[in-house]
């Protein structure tokens, strides 16, 4: 895989209306992306695809939606205020800033378990300059929160981030669901909505933004049994994977090393995905002991213990938390069906996508869109096939077939129907397939 792939899709996502940089009319924001009618609809077809698998298709989960804006001591309970930082240096010359292990990554050097002291140390070592080629500076930390303030007044019992992950907000309600339903333990909290970063340097497409969407869940389990629930929840996770159309040769699971973890965590699984930037992070999987809701309990006073049922055993549960972002794994989907062949001498692009993320599930066509008694006729095929595919379908009738077989390929819609002089004669439609390029003809009564 190649950058040149990276290229293509990063074109075709434009070009098609899935994916622009945000703000791009005015010279754009970086680390910032707009999704386009497709874009939109994908998305919706991958966070709906993980609700139905983690959420809605098992008993022990449960949804909530909590707010993006939370009062600042969950910031400073969950430590972020004080260690959610990277290490930043910058160019002594233009003042461009950098994060100092991509640098060092840049240069051949992991720099994963490096102190920024160490990190400092190699760049000198290796007289690594920036990548204007001058003196870089000594690093310093940088939170990587958005601060705002809440209100009118702008003193510091009005400071707020746009939260940095939505864990927190998980957290924060478990004694509230825990409270309406009293779930068996284990059970899970599982939340969809965006993150905001401040990442120094924003790279790789819509790899690392600055606004962004995650998909998390805090399973809750008894502090001696954690170790099965991990083992459950990595297995579904890859089922979850693979039936996105991920192929396992890209998908590599890695042990995060202790030195590596944050400092609660007893165990992370990070997945890897061989994207076409190569490999890089698609989604984390953690075992944060009891360290979150034991630092609410201690910073709120309110007690954060789950009582078993029909027993006096009490405890505050451990967690496992699995952590998916949105945006990495619709590239990593995309990557994954971005298809090039030859048809009759030409080349063609396709998106081998999932019949379950594909935006656009159906496209219908009259042969010529001049011909009155083809358009009616496909307009009615049309609004069948709409009930059938629950809207997701494409009226297309510009330019040669040709062309249109062409655009719906690029945009992944697995199956074109044309309407025909013969349709007039027999109710029978032409049904092309977007993999095989091959063409059926079928009575439209069958077809919807
Ligand atoms: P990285 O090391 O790549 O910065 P991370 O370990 O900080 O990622 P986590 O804090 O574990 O990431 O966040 C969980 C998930 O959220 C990540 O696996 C990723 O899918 C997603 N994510 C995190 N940061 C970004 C970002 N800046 N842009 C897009 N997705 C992100």
């Amino acid at each position: 895989m190649s950058d040149t792939k990276m290229d293509s899709i990063i074109s075709l996502t434009k070009r098609r209306g899935f994916i622009y940089q945000g703000s791009e009319v005015y010279g754009g924001l970086s680390g910032t992306w707009d999704y386009g009618p497709l874009g939109v609809q994908l998305k919706r077809n991958i966070t709906d695809a993980w609700w139905r698998h983690f959420v809605s298709n098992r008993d022990d989960m449960y949804g909530v939606d909590a707010a993006i804006l939370m009062n600042q001591k969950v910031w400073q309970a969950s430590g972020h205020v004080d260690t959610f930082v990277d290490p930043l240096c910058e160019d002594t010359v233009n003042h461009r800033r950098y994060r100092t292990d991509h640098i060092l990554k840049d240069n051949g050097i992991d720099a994963e378990s490096m102190t920024m002291e160490e990190m400092d140390a190699a760049i000198i070592e290796h007289g690594i300059k920036s990548p204007d080629g001058n003196p870089l500076s000594p690093s310093r930390t940088f939170n990587m929160m958005f601060k705002t303030h809440v209100g009118a007044t702008e003193d510091e019992s009005a400071i707020s981030y746009l939260r940095p992950e939505t864990a927190q907000g998980i957290f924060t309600n478990y004694k509230n669901v825990v409270d309406a339903f009293y779930p068996n333990i284990p059970f899970g909290l599982a939340q969809i909505g965006k993150a905001f970063r401040n990442e120094i340097s924003p790279r790789d497409f819509v790899f690392r933004s600055r606004e962004f969407e995650q998909m998390e869940i805090e399973y809750f389990v008894h502090p001696d049994r954690w170790e099965e629930s991990f083992e459950e929840l990595l297995a579904s996770t890859h089922k979850f994977l693979s039936s996105l159309g991920l192929r396992s040769e890209n998908i590599h699971e890695l042990d995060v090393p202790e030195a590596d973890r944050a400092h609660y965590s007893k165990k992370t699984i990070d997945i890897e995905f061989d994207y076409p930037t190569g490999k890089a992070e698609l989604l984390g999987i953690a075992y944060r002991t009891d360290f979150d809701l034991s630092n609410i309990q201690q910073a709120s006073g309110k007690s954060m213990e789950y009582r078993v049922k029909g027993s006096d055993e009490k405890f505050i549960p451990h967690v496992i938390e699995p952590s998916f972002g949105v945006e990495r794994l619709m590239m990593a989907v995309l990557s994954e069906a971005y298809r090039e062949d030859e048809v009759n001498g030409e080349r063609r692009v396709y998106l081998h996508l999932p019949e379950e993320l594909a935006p656009i599930k159906c496209a219908v066509s009259p042969l010529l869109k001049n011909k009155p008694e083809l358009v009616e006729k496909a307009r009615d095929v049309y609004r069948a096939l709409k009930q059938k595919y629950d809207g997701a379908v494409m009226w297309d009738d510009n330019g040669n077939i040709g062309k249109r077989y062409r655009r719906q390929d690029e945009i992944g819609t697995p199956r074109c129907v044309v309407i025909d002089f013969q349709t007039l004669e027999d109710d029978t439609v032409t049904v092309r397939d977007r993999d095989t390029t091959e063409q059926v003809r079928v009575s439209v009564k069958e077809l919807v």
